[in-house]
């Protein structure tokens, strides 16, 4: 997982948002438009650019913030945490110009399965009620060359390869829609229904392989890692990117790295979520692995 400890506000800024529509895009995603003041000064760098989202609690209107200058963090760990403003980490799908506005795909776990309801966290319980005119904080870039970037694959790269569940799907759209024409990208995106596939526009060479999961394996099994097992892969230098549940990103890397002989370096891997863990569960894994770094 990449939550940051402590993330950095420059190049980043907060941004008061609110959502202009919503669009179920299949059983288990949304795709909610934000639109705001002064968002002709969020600079996108594309990809898979993250961002941090400020959800207000339940019984709050809107976000309440004790300090949203430089010493946020600070601040914001400080405040109370039934009134503080509930922070989650998401990708920005797609930003447009005129009027300035932009889409961020949320995944919504445990929202069809009505038995399942009371696991999807925060952010998804709020993506699924988002109406018209709700509010948010965003802290967002606001150069487009950013930290927020993990997608850069160097000089030399022959292939690209691709991995995620639905919460990297917004991410590999990105990406997908951001390469070279002609490149050659191999692509394994697993989703909870057949309807959850979308069409993934690029002019890249792109091979988009969809595993739908087996409801039945609940969390066992690992699509992705037996698909790629599988599968041929082209010749070339590769460079691959995988995201998702934390535990099937490192057997996927493992994968990669161990079996395949891929370059550690080329290899991008990123935790989105932990199976069990809450987005506050890693930032204080993060913070206690920092003061115990700091103490050494
Ligand atoms: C850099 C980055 C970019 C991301 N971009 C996106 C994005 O664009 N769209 C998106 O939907 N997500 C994205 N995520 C993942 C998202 O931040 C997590 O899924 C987050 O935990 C959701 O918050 P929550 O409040 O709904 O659940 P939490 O309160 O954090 O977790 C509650 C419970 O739900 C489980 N859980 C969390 N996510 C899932 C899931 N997807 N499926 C099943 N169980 C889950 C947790 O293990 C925990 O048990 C991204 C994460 C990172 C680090």
């Amino acid at each position: 997982m990449t939550a940051t400890a402590a993330p950095t506000a420059a190049p980043f800024r907060f941004f008061d948002v609110q959502v202009a529509r919503t669009r179920r895009l299949g059983p288990s995603m949304v795709r909610i438009t934000f639109t705001g003041e002064r968002l002709d000064e969020l600079v996108s760098g594309g990809r898979d650019q993250r961002f941090k989202l400020f959800l207000p609690q339940a019984h709050q209107a809107a976000p309440v913030f004790a300090d949203t200058g430089d010493g946020w963090y600070t601040a914001w760990r400080a405040q109370d945490p039934t009134e503080r403003p509930i922070m989650r980490s998401y990708t920005i799908r797609e930003q447009r110009p005129d009027p300035s506005e932009f889409d961020v795909d949320f995944a919504l776990h445990g929202a069809d399965d009505p038995a399942a309801a009371a696991s999807g966290g925060p952010a998804s319980r709020w993506a699924v009620g988002a109406r018209a005119g709700d509010r948010l904080t965003v802290l967002a870039p606001a150069v487009e060359d950013n930290g927020g970037v993990d997608f850069r694959p160097p000089p030399g790269t022959d292939w690209i390869l691709l991995t995620g569940d639905e919460t990297a799907l917004p991410a590999i759209a990105g990406i997908l829609s951001w390469l070279s024409p002609g490149t050659v990208a191999k692509v394994w995106i697993e989703v909870g229904h057949e309807s959850d596939r979308q069409a993934l526009p690029t002019f890249a060479d792109a091979e988009v392989n969809w595993l739908v999961r087996d409801p039945a394996a609940a969390g066992q099994g690992a699509p992705v890692l037996d698909a790629l097992r599988a599968a041929d892969l082209p010749a070339g230098t590769p460079y691959a990117w995988i995201a998702g549940e934390a535990g099937g990103v490192k057997a996927v890397r493992r994968h990669l790295v161990g079996e395949r002989g891929f370059d550690r370096r080329a290899v991008k891997f990123t935790g989105y979520w932990r199976r069990g863990a809450t987005e506050e569960d890693l930032i204080a894994e993060l913070t206690a692995a920092a003061a115990a770094a700091g103490r050494e």
